[in-house]
């Protein structure tokens, strides 16, 4: 049988956790090769080969995607691999929550709006030059709920100054930018706009019984995302399948914007 990514040449950035994980184990499935590009170098080679071990072809980079030489290294091997770069996903994301301790406010921001938005503006401009040279291909953002609402007072998340929404919105503006200018190469480029998901980015949440039946009651659902849920999106975005589809913002949340 056949996947819906057969053969497909996909680099993931952020696929050693979370939903780059989930996509990667789902493309695998689907039949994709692999790339796994992660700043946690032996998490992403242990997530490699336990794929490989089942049949996928995978290949771990430890790669920052703030460091526009290791991003371009990454797509780079994944040419020299495959032949060729079909799709990548944008999944490499970090919280406020999660910057070095001791870093001040200021560099607390531009970490965040770094790896956020300009990791995923570097890895998608190596993987636009790829994609031109062999007719095409398809991008997949992560952005989120925070691209269009913001965490609300009260939840010790933000003080009015959090860097995670501005990023967030941010990649949805570069989707419609990107699309709107690769269109005519044959490369698609579209954003997945998760709700709360059960990861270890969300962990300061989930595991705080307060916080997290707060974050339950937001989403009409009535719970939380598995990273699954969201892997199954990119993942028909990334496929033929999404043919007809740039340029757009899919909301995965459960419900949460509706609300
Ligand atoms: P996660 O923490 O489980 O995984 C993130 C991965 O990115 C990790 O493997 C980490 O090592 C890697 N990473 C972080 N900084 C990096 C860097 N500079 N270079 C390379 N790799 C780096 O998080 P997740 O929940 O799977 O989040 C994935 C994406 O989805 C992020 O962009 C996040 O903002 C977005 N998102 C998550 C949620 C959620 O609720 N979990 C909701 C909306 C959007």
């Amino acid at each position: 049988m056949t996947g819906r990514l057969q053969d497909k040449a996909a680099l993931i950035t952020g696929g050693a956790s979370g939903i780059g994980r989930a996509s990667a184990e789902r493309f695998a499935r689907e039949g994709a090769r692999l790339v796994l590009a992660d700043r946690e170098g032996e998490a992403a080679q242990a997530l490699a080969a336990r794929l490989a071990a089942g049949g996928a072809e995978a290949l771990a980079v430890k790669c920052d995607v703030t460091d526009r030489d290791a991003v371009d290294a990454a797509v780079a091997q994944a040419v020299e691999r495959y032949g060729r770069l079909d799709v990548l996903v944008n999944s490499a994301g970090i919280s406020a929550r999660h910057v070095p301790e001791g870093a001040d406010f200021d560099e607390a921001w531009r970490l965040v709006m770094d790896v956020n938005l300009r990791g995923s503006m570097l890895a998608s401009h190596a993987a636009v030059a790829a994609m031109r040279s062999t007719g095409g291909g398809a991008i997949v953002n992560l952005a989120s709920i925070m691209s269009f609402v913001v965490h609300p007072p009260g939840y010790g998340l933000s003080d009015g100054f959090n860097p995670y929404s501005p990023s967030k919105g941010a990649i949805v503006q570069m989707t419609r930018d990107l699309a709107v200018n690769v269109g005519d190469a044959g490369i698609r480029v579209n954003a997945v706009c998760p709700g709360f998901v059960e990861t270890p980015l969300t962990k300061g949440i989930t595991g705080n019984p307060n916080l997290r039946s707060a974050m339950v009651a937001r989403h009409p659902i009535g719970r939380l995302g598995r990273p699954e849920e969201i892997a199954s999106v990119i993942a028909f975005l990334a496929s033929d399948e999404a043919s007809f589809v740039t340029g757009a913002a899919w909301l995965v949340d459960g419900g949460y914007t509706a609300l």
